[in-house]
């Protein structure tokens, strides 16, 4: 079997990123929709809720049913191994269609559907901590020197741009595009370097490689468009002038 030349390589590398970007960005899009739903419906349980032991209205089941974790697998005794598998039963029972994960609350058996149970609401004491958390991070002007620039092409084809954590060594993969106002799903990204400079200034980086192939594809695809509507015009003249050329010998031959 012949062997695939570079190029080769690279067009199915890049089909492969554009069709993951693509999938990314179609689950990003039916996460938001049911967040939204979510929202709409009053699906999620409030605290005082939650407290008094309501159950899931995504599936009707306890949120939380006080058993405790399960224990590992291997470490399970013959009867909680039939009650793990009873209630991984009733878990394919309820979430037939749900090609899904499942969660479940610390302390609790019961295991809820990522698709159809909105996640436990967030307590007080946890609420207080994550304020604590964002209290004591960095200054701004502190956090500014742990930035890197990052270039993105997304699935639109517009190329936009990133700052994040340096620790952070790819990007989320799916951004909103400032350009169509819609999240999109990220096809290539690439770290430019630090987003400021040591006086908090930020950096600017010079056309970058990614951006002039996305310039050189819009022009290419804007050629071929352009090739297109010439040729979609050239074609209805032809058409024109056979109607045309037609014409006498229909009539000769009709009448
Ligand atoms: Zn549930
Ligand atoms: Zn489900
Ligand atoms: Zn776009």
């Amino acid at each position: 079997m012949a062997k695939l030349t570079e190029e080769q390589k690279a067009q199915r590398a890049a089909a492969r990123a554009r069709r993951e970007a693509l999938a990314a960005e179609e689950k990003d899009r039916q996460d938001t929709e049911r967040r939204e739903a979510w929202r709409r419906e009053g699906t999620r349980l409030s605290w005082d809720e939650y407290e008094a032991g309501v159950p899931c209205r995504g599936c009707g089941e306890p949120m939380c049913d006080g058993l405790g974790d399960w224990p590992g697998l291997m470490y399970l005794t013959e009867e909680e191994k039939r009650d793990h598998e009873a209630m991984e039963e009733r878990f394919r029972q309820l979430h037939r269609q749900c090609m899904s994960g499942r969660w479940s609350v610390s302390g609790s058996r019961v295991r809820h559907c990522f698709q159809c149970c909105p996640p436990p609401p967030l307590g007080p004491a946890l609420i207080e901590e994550l304020s604590e958390i964002f209290r004591s991070s960095p200054s701004a002007e502190d956090r500014k020197k742990g930035q890197d620039f990052w270039e993105l092409i997304l699935t639109c084809d517009h190329v936009t741009t990133l700052t994040q954590h340096r620790d952070h060594n790819y990007v989320r993969p799916v951004v909103g595009c400032p350009e169509c106002q819609v999240r999109r799903g990220v096809v290539h990204s690439k770290r430019l370097g630090p987003a400021y400079t040591d006086e908090g200034v930020e950096a600017t980086y010079g056309e970058s490689e990614q951006a002039r192939l996305a310039a050189e594809l819009a022009s290419a695809k804007e050629k071929l468009r352009r090739q297109q509507q010439r040729a979609a015009a050239t074609s209805s003249q032809i058409e024109e002038l056979e109607k045309q050329l037609q014409l006498p010998v229909h009539h000769g031959g009709t009448r």
